[in-house]
């Protein structure tokens, strides 16, 4: 009570000054700022809902390749110029991989794993999903064969021959409704493309929007981009256009299971029920590649991004990125992911239990879930505006 008794003093007799500063803050306002705000927690959940209804999404299936058009027609709904990378994919025998730790004791990635571990793995039962429903919409087999993914641009007015690739991957697996994995990056991703391609929206560099689709199968959908569009980088097509469909690339920003960071598992094998009040952001680059210096670089970035404009939850920078759509361009240019949790030592110790199976539905999450997914889509709005030089014109 005290408090504000001397707030309301102080307001009182420095009430001059503070309306000064007002007025200046009011003339100079944050255009990032304004950006930010513009994410939205209920338009953020909505987008994630609309991928469930495509049940798991698995690569190679009608669901999948339905999953593909709608995004299509989203980004297109908000402005966002669109193109698709096809390739073909033809998966080889099953025997022989699998992910967890070697012989080293360390996980995937290079961390060191510490405290109560449960199982994961990925659910290949269609009986494990309770929902009829939801089991029937799953029920179609993955066939070998084309693939296709989508990505749009938002191009830069000053430099269009450079840019910034913000991912995520649309495919998942485990016969539930992949809201976590990945439907929240892909949302993530989607409403960047959204708010980045307002018509009073300008970047000076170009952003490229890319829903990565064979994440779950190896990252294939990545790789195949690599393959087709590395050499085209900075190439202006046809010449003297001013158009470059390969920007060069500066860096590239994954997102990837970003809702659900209770915490480890309990002595007994449950879960918290609760996001934990301590979740964060983790930001991740793999301190084994040939880019190291400079993924941590862009990692610090996002990270200092985050306590500017992230509402609720920190970022924690780590050096473990693995398994993820970042991978393939890590000895090439900076790269980095974002997690709601660390993908080796955390995620693979079971601290998602939802992780490919059946529960990875909409009804598990509820708002503080949401709300850290809402947290990184902040982070990664307010790092590649500041990186690309974006404005919001009068
Ligand atoms: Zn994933």
């Amino acid at each position: 009570m005290r408090s504000s008794i001397l707030t309301i003093v102080c307001l009182t007799c420095i009430g001059g000054t503070l309306t000064t500063a007002r007025a200046q803050n009011a003339a100079v306002p944050d255009p990032v700022q304004t950006m930010v705000g513009r994410l939205d927690l209920e338009k953020y959940k909505a987008t994630v809902k609309g991928l469930t209804q495509f049940g798991d999404r698995r690569q190679g299936t009608d669901r999948n390749r339905a999953a593909v058009d709608w995004i299509e027609a989203q980004l297109k709904s908000y402005g966002c110029p669109t193109d698709r990378i096809k390739y073909v994919y033809d998966p080889p025998p099953a025997a022989g991989r699998g992910r967890g730790r070697g012989n080293t004791g360390l996980a995937v990635g290079g961390g060191r794993p510490r405290g109560d571990r449960i199982p994961t793995g990925v659910n290949t039962d269609p009986m494990k999903q309770p929902d009829e429903r939801l089991r029937a919409l799953n029920m179609q087999p993955t066939t070998p064969g084309p693939r296709e993914m989508v990505y749009c641009t938002k191009v830069g007015t000053t430099h269009p021959e450079e840019m910034y690739i913000v991912g995520g991957h649309m495919d998942g697996h485990g016969w539930g409704e992949a809201a976590n994995d990945d439907g929240s990056g892909t949302a993530l991703v989607m409403e960047l493309a959204r708010v980045f391609s307002a018509p009073d929206v300008q970047t000076e560099r170009t952003i490229r929007f890319a829903l990565w689709n064979n994440e779950e199968t190896g990252t294939q959908g990545a790789r195949a981009y690599i393959d087709q569009r590395q050499a085209l980088q900075g190439r202006e097509n046809p010449a003297g256009s001013g158009k470059y469909p390969e920007p060069k690339w500066l860096g590239m920003i994954q997102h990837d299971m970003m809702m659900f960071d209770h915490g480890m598992p309990l002595p007994d094998g449950t879960m918290r029920k609760e996001q934990r009040a301590e979740a964060d952001v983790n930001i991740e680059f793999q301190s084994n590649s040939k880019m190291a210096a400079e993924s941590q670089k862009l990692a610090w970035v996002l990270e200092a991004a985050n306590e500017k404009y992230a509402t609720d939850y920190p970022a924690a920078v780590g050096p473990h990125m693995t398994n993820t759509d970042s991978g393939p361009f890590q000895d090439l240019i900076p790269a980095i992911s974002l997690r709601e949790n660390e993908r080796g030592v955390q995620i693979g110790n079971g601290w998602d239990p939802q992780w490919h199976q059946p529960t990875d539905v909409f009804a598990t999450y509820n708002d503080k879930d949401f709300r850290l997914g809402l947290n990184a889509a902040q982070t990664t709005l307010g790092a590649v505006a500041g990186l690309t030089g974006a404005t919001i014109k009068k």
